[in-house]
């Protein structure tokens, strides 16, 4: 058993954003495939899949009427138009991940991050993910499976729009080398997971100190 196991941590949402192209997919499955208690939290959306993707594992696919039914239900931590299609965070499973100690991670946009913030602001953690240039967020985009150019242009543009948004991040990575990016990530999982808040275990071990228990 882990010490984090013995204090009953409370898990964090990491929340990770960037323009599209810049590496924060990478990025988060690096720190899944490293940390078991890392999940990632599928989002729905009504964008067609890239060859390389699973429903259910990357995104739950959906069509625009169910899509709507689920925000009818209050089925969605919070949802957002993207590009030209919805994207939305599910509610269910993200507080029982929370409690039972495994950290949320969030590939969502400014909005979804401003939007997951508001609701529950001591649980999330943010991160902004940057390209090294523009020259090489656009080779990163034109080579990724299931890219088109008119896909590439459409992303470009709005690529700057969402790098204005910056500054509303805890945290800012440039995705140049991957090794170092990935290095500054993981040092920031773990020292935001030793934040007092989130460990459960203090609570008693203070009582136990002052005689309390
Ligand atoms: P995002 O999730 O931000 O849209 P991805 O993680 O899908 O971006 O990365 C876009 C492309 O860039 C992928 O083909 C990925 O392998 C590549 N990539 C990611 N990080 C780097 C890096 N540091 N150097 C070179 N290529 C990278
Ligand atoms: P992509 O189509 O490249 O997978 O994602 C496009 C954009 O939608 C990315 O900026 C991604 O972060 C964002 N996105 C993915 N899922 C969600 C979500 O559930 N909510 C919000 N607000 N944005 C999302």
């Amino acid at each position: 058993m882990s010490s984090d196991e013995e204090s009953g941590r409370r898990g964090l949402m990491l929340v990770i954003s960037s323009p599209s192209g810049a590496g924060k997919t990478t990025l988060a499955r690096m720190l899944m495939d490293e940390f078991a208690d890392v999940v990632l939290s599928v989002s729905g959306t009504t964008r067609e899949p890239r060859p390389n993707e699973r429903h259910g594992v990357d995104y739950h696919f959906k069509s625009d009427a169910e899509f709507r039914e689920m925000i009818a239900e209050r089925a969605f931590l919070e949802w957002a138009k993207v590009f030209d299609h919805y994207y939305g965070t599910p509610r269910a499973d993200t507080v029982q991940h929370l409690e039972a100690g495994n950290d949320v991670l969030f590939d969502v946009d400014w909005q979804g991050a401003d939007a997951l913030h508001d609701q529950m602001p001591n649980d999330c953690v943010s991160v902004f993910v940057l390209p090294p240039s523009i020259e090489a967020l656009e080779a990163r985009l034109s080579a990724r499976l299931g890219s088109t150019p008119e896909i590439v242009a459409r992303r470009m543009r709005d690529a700057k729009a969402e790098i204005l948004h910056w500054r509303r991040y805890d945290y800012c990575i440039v995705n140049d080398d991957l090794a170092e990016a990935y290095a500054k990530l993981r040092r920031i999982l773990l020292v935001e997971r030793t934040k007092r808040l989130r460990e459960h275990g203090l609570e008693d071990h203070v009582r136990r100190l002052l005689g309390e228990l």
